[in-house]
């Protein structure tokens, strides 16, 4: 029975799963997983807190084919996790209980939730908070940078907004004259904030902003720029180097808290998105500072297409990956092959993660959800079948491996041992 209600749900997938190993298969779909990173919605009208940078506004941009509008994927999602039933009966029938149900659902047991803020129904243990910073890379003014384009505009507008939240909630109208009180009384203490809040990591999405070349830039220079940016324009240049040394004064405080730095590395959406930029080698400065090493980063989306750099960047003792998004865009067979090569090389650095996220009415963090993990499960599968298969790994070593990239590799970085 449960064998049959396991092809029924795989069935859109039913090419690729014939070929993945039938005991590695059943292994996998027992497997309750923690979700490293996305963006679940809560169950009240008008939520706008599951991204600081949305993405549903940008110039029109060709969409990867698996997520564009009328995808087949989507409607089978709906199928299979509302059948007749639609979202909105079933969160009126569940209120708060709706997203535990929806984890549920996707055999998710934790999901990180990379949101502005928290709310009714997203809550420990089940939704660990995972809260933006880019906001604090830019507390000067954004004018020239928001006229590169359209897209760059409405992100540095939301950026704008953010940093007058945090401000104020430092009790701030405007950023403090020196940089120095600015670090102490807004940076430090917005950090601070944010993990008594419950963060368990905090996200980069800057790549949507500017280049991952995040320099060691000394402190008296970052602190004439942000003099000169105070009391009126600057070149982008010289703004790029407070910027710089605020990513690595973040990170290096993150690490003294305890929270990891989770940082947007991949292709990104929109017409605009400056892909060069994403590569994983640009940071790998950040990655070599000694003053950053008691931070754990995790490069979020596996680099794609830069993934063979991620796989040689997982030496650093620091660093991690996870494959979300890549589920979403690319199919199981794609996928697999990316896992396969890190999974023999570095697998005690590669975690699940699905990028669930309100995309559109038809594919909201619930469906994506859904194609995301069964993606996962079909590539995963695949991969270590073949590993299996070429005599690489023992059929034990095959089924530790798929409980640490979907649960036991998180829970360690994270220190969710308790939850298993
Ligand atoms: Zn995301």
């Amino acid at each position: 029975m449960k064998r049959l209600l396991l092809l029924l749900m795989l069935a859109p997938f039913a090419s690729a799963q014939l070929q993945v190993d039938p005991r590695i298969a059943s292994e996998i779909s027992k497997i309750k997983a923690i979700d490293n990173h996305a963006h679940p919605v809560l169950p009240t009208p008008d939520d706008t807190g599951y991204d600081a940078l949305p993405v549903e506004n940008m110039d029109p941009y060709t969409d990867p084919v698996r997520t564009r509008a009328g995808s087949p994927l989507a409607a089978e999602a709906s199928r299979q996790l509302f059948g007749a039933a639609s979202p909105r009966d079933l969160i009126e029938q569940k209120r708060a209980g709706y997203p535990n149900w929806v984890l549920d659902r996707l055999g998710i047991e934790t999901m990180l939730a990379n949101r502005v803020a928290m709310g009714p129904g997203l809550a420990p243990p089940r939704f660990l908070w995972v809260p933006y910073e880019d906001a604090l890379m830019y507390p000067l003014n954004n004018a020239s940078l928001a006229s590169a384009n359209s897209d760059r505009k409405a992100f540095y507008a939301d950026e704008d907004r953010l940093l007058k939240q945090y401000l104020k909630e430092s009790g701030f109208a405007a950023p403090p004259t020196t940089l120095n009180e600015y670090l102490q009384k807004v940076v430090d203490a917005t950090l601070a904030r944010h993990k008594r809040g419950g963060a368990v990591a905090v996200k980069f999405e800057a790549a949507y902003l500017r280049s991952l070349d995040f320099d060691d830039v000394p402190r008296t220079a970052a602190e004439a720029v942000y003099r000169r940016g105070h009391a009126g324009a600057i070149p982008d240049a010289d703004y790029k180097k407070l910027q710089d040394f605020l990513f690595r004064h973040i990170a290096a405080e993150a690490g003294r808290l305890g929270v990891a730095v989770h940082i947007h590395v991949a292709w990104g959406a929109g017409g605009y998105f400056h892909i060069a930029g994403t590569n994983p080698l640009l940071l790998e400065s950040v990655f070599n500072d000694p003053a950053l090493h008691n931070t754990n980063f995790v490069m979020l989306h596996g680099g794609w297409p830069f993934t063979r750099e991620i796989t040689a960047l997982l030496t650093k003792p620091n660093v991690y990956t996870d494959f979300s998004a890549q589920t979403l865009i690319n199919y199981p067979r794609a996928v697999s092959q990316v896992l396969r090569e890190w999974l023999e090389f570095a697998p005690d650095k590669v975690l699940f993660g699905t990028d669930a996220y309100p995309y559109s009415e038809e594919t909201g963090w619930e469906q994506s959800g859904w194609i995301a993990t069964q993606t996962t499960r079909q590539a995963l599968g695949l991969a270590l079948t073949e590993m299996l298969n070429d005599g690489e790994v023992s059929r034990e070593r095959a089924q530790e491996l798929a409980h640490m990239v979907l649960h036991d590799n998180a829970a360690k970085l994270y220190g969710l041992l308790s939850y298993k």
